[in-house]
């Protein structure tokens, strides 16, 4: 078992990319050969609807270094990169994007310095090419967002393109949570870190399939796994406006002793001041409770104990591999 062990394992989420997959093995497969040392691709078939599943088995008969796994639908891609990780059998796993937007290329630089030692060596993207400007945005702001709010140090502006040691990857496959921020757990996990600067290329086909929908749930995930700050935020808001009301209050008795004139005058007459205060403190109450039912939302996911993810076939792999997934089933 131990000598069939590849020495890499490149995993990656496959979602419609009828277009890549093909350059992206030949490409991936180019920057590996030369290292002369055994590895194998491990491509999730995420439920994709194009013709992809036929094209990746097509590849799997002619190289079986590229394995598949094929899900029983769209899990999304936080669970494909999980399933890929579980059944990799790697000393070092990557995870890369299947649509060439992280170059394969820059693979060789990420294992030489897990060479040096690194255990989590991840692809910083010191540029990035084709992409909207709210994308850029959005994302800058949400990962110094995340940097403050949260307890662990997610390096700034990287994805999921990533090399892990093995002790990596199996302490992680021991992490079953259903709504994974993956980038964070690999931090979360500890060893020793470093990453590696690289370009960011355009999508090469194809749309993204990470519309705005998704990227705003992704980013919940993200912010709720490892942050209780907007669960506190309700008892911060509540301080805060006890004291101004307290203020207001004791402002306003003050006021009706010393004014003598025709109440009606009175600067603190009339509803419509005080409906404001009831909408904003009602709104206040709303959010509040939606940040809570965000929480416990996920509490509800987690305890339900569903797999996280159901594989309908998986080619290439030998019959004693078990992934962590199954194995933990058993
Ligand atoms: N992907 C997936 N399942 C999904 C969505 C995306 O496996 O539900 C894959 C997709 O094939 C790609 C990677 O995840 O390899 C990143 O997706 P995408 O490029 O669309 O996201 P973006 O780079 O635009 O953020
Ligand atoms: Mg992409």
């Amino acid at each position: 078992m131990i000598n069939k062990r590849p020495t890499f394992s490149v995993v990656a989420p496959v979602y419609n990319e009828e277009q890549l997959i093909e350059e992206f093995c030949q490409r991936t497969s180019a920057a590996l050969e030369p290292l002369g040392e055994p590895f194998e691709i491990v491509l999730v078939n995420d439920g994709s609807r194009d013709r992809s599943p036929e094209l990746m088995r097509e590849i799997n008969r002619r190289d079986p270094r590229v394995k598949v796994v094929y899900f029983s639908k769209n899990f999304g891609h936080q669970l494909a990169i999980t399933a890929g990780t579980d059944y990799a059998q790697g000393c070092a796993v990557v995870v890369i994007d299947s649509d060439l937007q992280d170059p394969p290329e820059v693979i060789p630089e990420l294992i030489a310095k897990w060479r040096e030692g690194y255990e989590v060596v991840y692809a910083v993207r010191a540029e990035r090419e084709g992409e909207t400007w709210f994308k850029t945005m959005t994302a800058a702001l949400f990962y110094r967002l995340i940097i403050k709010i949260t307890s662990v140090n997610i390096p700034v502006d990287t994805g999921d393109f990533r090399l892990m040691d093995r002790k990596v990857v199996d302490s992680l496959a021991r992490i079953r949570e259903h709504h994974r921020f993956m980038r964070g757990l690999s931090v979360w996990v500890g060893f020793k870190q470093a990453g590696v600067p690289y370009r960011r290329h355009a999508r090469k086909a194809g749309d993204t399939k990470y519309p705005l929908r998704k990227m705003l749930k992704f980013a919940l995930d993200g912010i709720t796994s490892f942050s209780y700050l907007p669960l506190q935020l309700a008892t911060y808001l509540g301080f805060i406006t006890a004291a101004i009301s307290m203020t207001f209050l004791i402002a306003v008795v003050i006021m009706r002793l010393l004014y003598t004139g025709n109440p009606t005058d009175s600067a603190f007459y009339g509803q419509a001041s005080t409906l404001a205060m009831v909408l904003f403190l009602g709104a206040v109450q709303l959010v509040s409770i939606g940040i809570i039912g965000e929480y416990v939302g996920r509490i509800y996911d987690e305890v339900k104990g569903r797999p996280l993810y159901i594989v309908s076939d998986a080619l290439g792999f030998d019959d004693e591999h078990k992934p962590y997934g199954l194995r933990t089933q058993e």
